[in-house]
């Protein structure tokens, strides 16, 4: 027997358990996800930017499943230190001194670049950004209610007690005590692992972000931010936390301690306690041009890579195409591989509207990110898109196959035979999950001009106008005079292109 869609169930990789799990949800019919957002002190390189697009995948697998979806991403404006240990400098007030600016207006500066990215990658929007400092009085009122317990104070702050917690660290499956010096010593520690949840200002300074609290002036520690906001705003415990790899080792493991202790408790044995039922981590994209590193001076950012001439949807295609707990190499090679799937695409599209328009068909229906749930999917789902909705749905439900759910996505769009309206409907309720906006894009919005090119797109295809007749012409030596004056000026004329896109930026 065919398995129908609503009988797949979604299975997802939680960290806790290092093990494929069935997704039941805390609240039927929803989803209710966590994902830590960026520290607001410099623009997010485009391997933070993974975490993102990984999170936003699972946001619409969920939709996609039928979910009511209610995600939050924070944004951490105060209390994350330069080295994830207690001794560093916030890279907040650290930025702000660089820059001679205020840290207000850093955190504004940075949070407007980041939702930038996230809007040229698709990103859609979660149901909250929970901003740190709009919780400061909650942090401390989370704090109040578990440092009798859990936390004891020194000379810099309220620390949490790492020993008070059962299973502490078994996200990270890490040793916690001597712990291989993953956190750096502070006088007074009890254990190597406890963590600071409130950081005093020390005597005689004066923070630029600062806050009366019963332990003096001070700021929040960063793992209390989003023990707090997810609790304040999902309600513990929540169905799904997800972040990047490195939170595995130190961050949401104190979250969980902290959640522990608000909830009584538990062992770990019941994922419950920990706050969350489901831990996810993307891993992590390498890049070996050593550009990834925010003190690089020109990093790898996502503006990079669109002066670079390359539509930002191609860097998502490149997460898309990897599954998202592998590792990643990024090159501009891969980039470009990418930027030619996607473009193959959009020409595929391109295609199946012309015939739908050429039948006369009615129009299209716009696009609408959450168009589809399965129980209003199923009607239109008959013939031959049947087992190809089934397989995808199969392979988003397999830990977010996206790799395997790309090919099959490819496959409907060389389906043959098959009605232009209803292969459109089909796209539609992919697309939606792989979230591209297909059809919306067009060949031309996906070719962007290199910011170091010289040339305007016309003054480039008069070039190539001029280089096409000289070549019927047989004059082949001012076609090559005209390739090589385009070159100079960072345009690489593709001849033989199977796409006829016809030229590139020439990355040299
Ligand atoms: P941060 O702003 O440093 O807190 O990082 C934002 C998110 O990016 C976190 O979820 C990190 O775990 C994640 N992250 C950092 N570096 C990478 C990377 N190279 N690849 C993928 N995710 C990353
Ligand atoms: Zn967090």
């Amino acid at each position: 027997m065919t398995e129908t869609p609503a009988a797949t169930p979604l299975r997802l990789f939680n960290s806790l358990t290092r093990q494929l799990e069935e997704f039941r949800p805390v609240h039927a019919g929803e989803a209710r996800v966590y994902t830590c957002g960026p520290t607001v002190y410099n623009y997010p390189h485009i391997g933070n930017m993974r975490a993102y697009v990984f999170a936003d995948t699972l946001g619409r697998v969920l939709s996609f499943k039928g979910y009511q979806l209610r995600h939050v991403i924070n944004i951490t404006d105060v209390g994350h230190l330069t080295d994830d240990a207690d001794a560093g400098e916030d890279k907040m007030e650290k930025m702000a001194a660089a820059k001679a600016q205020s840290i207000w207006d850093i955190a504004q500066h940075y949070t407007q670049a980041y939702w930038a990215d996230v809007k040229a990658l698709n990103i859609r929007q979660p149901a909250h950004w929970s901003i740190a400092t709009d919780y400061v009085p909650q942090m401390i009122a989370f704090a109040q209610s578990i440092a009798g317990k859990h936390c004891y104070e020194l000379e810099s702050g309220l620390y949490f007690d790492t020993s008070t917690v059962a299973d502490y660290g078994r996200l990270a499956r890490a040793a916690t005590e001597e712990g291989e010096g993953r956190i750096e010593a502070v006088e007074g520690k009890r254990n190597a692992a406890d963590f600071a949840i409130w950081r005093k200002t020390p005597p005689g300074e004066k923070r630029q972000m600062e806050w009366d609290s019963p332990w003096g002036k001070g700021a929040p520690g960063w793992h209390l931010e989003c023990s707090v906001m997810s609790r304040e705003l999902l309600g513990l415990p929540f169905d799904i936390h997800t972040g990047g790899i490195d939170h595995r080792e130190i961050h949401h493991p104190n979250e969980i301690a902290q959640n522990q202790a608000i909830t009584g408790c538990g062992s770990l044995d019941c994922a419950e306690h920990s706050g969350a039922r489901v831990w996810m981590h993307n891993n992590f994209l390498i890049d070996r041009t050593g550009k990834m590193s925010k003190s690089s001076g020109e990093f790898l950012r996502l503006q990079l890579l669109i002066d670079k001439g390359f539509h930002p949807l191609a860097y998502r295609m490149l997460c898309l195409q990897a599954h998202y707990r592998s590792e990643l190499e990024f090159s501009w090679d891969n980039l470009a591989a990418a930027l030619t799937r996607l473009k193959r695409m959009v020409m595929a599209v391109a295609q199946i509207k012309a015939r739908h328009a050429e039948l006369g068909s009615a129009s299209i229906t716009p696009f609408d990110p959450h168009p589809w749930t399965l129980n209003q999917g199923q009607g239109d789902m008959g013939g031959k898109f049947a087992p190809l909705i089934e397989r995808f749905h199969a392979a988003i439900s397999d830990d977010l196959g996206t790799a395997v759910a790309l090919t099959i996505f490819d496959e409907v769009l060389a389906l043959k035979k098959t009605d232009p309206g209803e292969k459109l409907k089909m796209i539609e309720v992919m697309d939606a999950v792989l979230g591209f906006g297909l059809l919306e894009l067009d060949r031309a919005s996906l070719r962007i001009r290199p910011k170091s090119a010289t040339l305007t797109e016309s003054e480039i295809e008069a070039e190539l106008d001029r280089r096409a007749e000289a070549r019927a012409a047989k004059d082949f030596a001012t076609s090559d005079a005209i390739r090589d004056s385009l070159a100079s000026r960072g345009v690489e004329v593709m001849d033989g292109d199977p796409l006829r896109w016809e030229w590139k930026l020439d990355l040299g």
